[in-house]
């Protein structure tokens, strides 16, 4: 990858000047200090845009990434309260004026076996649901006039969990399903000038999943590609995305094709 060594960041600068800079677009990426957003940042910058990388906590990583990415801020916000993302969409057009593409990537989720009903408590429900798919609704809203403006498009992360009756627990499928309805339904209210589509991937390696030992074996003896997916996987797919200018309201299950077994 073109960023992980400082070669490729000297090469990287010498052929993105100051006025250069200001002519590239701009995304934002939620959760991006780590697994899949860390991913799509880097490959944002990478093809050309200017980013801005976002965390709930992690603000000196944060700072680091942002200052080697070149064309990357940072600003944190805990995407459970209203009032913090309308501040986010506010900051990030602040620092450059425009919105091309909004990545929600930030999410919840952990383990509960679907069989222990009452494990799921509503606490949990609501955390996830607010998480996972309010604030990706409102993240939207507050970005629509900017993301208009620029005929831009949002990419959500979903889930395979999503897509079918498997995953972390019944309430992250849940809120999967949800965010992948709501990809469809805002495809369709916010064309011509704003695309929505979303990626369901399956397992990724993650610090999400590092300690997700049966889903590992699974992937490595069942799916098709035997293996998970690596974040620049999802990456590839969430780039594909943006850049198709006439795909609107799709899911892309990126599974390694699990689904297909
Ligand atoms: P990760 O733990 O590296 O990233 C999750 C990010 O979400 C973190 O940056 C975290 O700060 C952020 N986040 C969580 N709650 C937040 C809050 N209240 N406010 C702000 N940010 C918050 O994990 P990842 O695996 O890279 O996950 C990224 C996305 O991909 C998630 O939506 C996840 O559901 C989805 N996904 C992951 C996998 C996988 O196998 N890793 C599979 C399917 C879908």
């Amino acid at each position: 990858m073109l960023f992980e060594n400082s070669r490729g960041i000297r090469k990287e600068r010498e052929r993105w000047t100051l006025s250069d800079g200001e002519n590239r677009p701009v995304a934002l990426v939620t959760g991006s200090t780590s697994g899949i957003g860390l991913a799509v940042a880097r490959r944002l910058v990478h093809d050309g845009y200017r980013v801005v990388i976002h965390s709930r906590n992690s603000a000196s990583a944060g700072q680091e990434i942002a200052k080697e990415l070149v064309f990357a801020r940072y600003i944190r916000a805990d995407l459970a309260q209203q009032k913090e993302r309308t501040r986010l969409v506010r900051e990030s057009l602040d620092l450059w004026g425009r919105l091309d593409v909004l990545v929600n990537n930030a999410g919840l989720s952990g383990i509960i076996p679907h069989s222990d009903l009452k494990a799921a408590t509503s606490e949990i429900w609501h955390e996830l649901y607010e998480v996972n798919v309010v604030a990706p609704f409102h993240l939207i809203a507050e970005a629509e006039a900017s993301l208009r403006a620029c005929s831009g498009n949002v990419v959500n992360i979903s889930s395979h969990a999503g897509v079918r009756p498997k995953g972390a627990s019944i309430p992250y499928a849940a809120t999967k399903a949800a965010l992948n309805h709501m990809t469809r339904l805002l495809a369709v209210s916010l064309a011509p000038d704003i695309r929505v589509n979303a990626v369901a991937p399956g397992l990724v390696d993650t610090p999400m999943t590092s300690d997700w030992t049966a889903a590992q074996d699974l992937w490595r003896t069942r799916a098709p590609m035997r293996r998970p997916a690596t974040p620049d996987d999802i990456a590839q797919a969430v780039m594909m995305l943006v850049e198709s200018t006439y795909l609107t309201g799709e899911i892309l299950l990126s599974d390694g094709g699990l689904n297909l077994t």
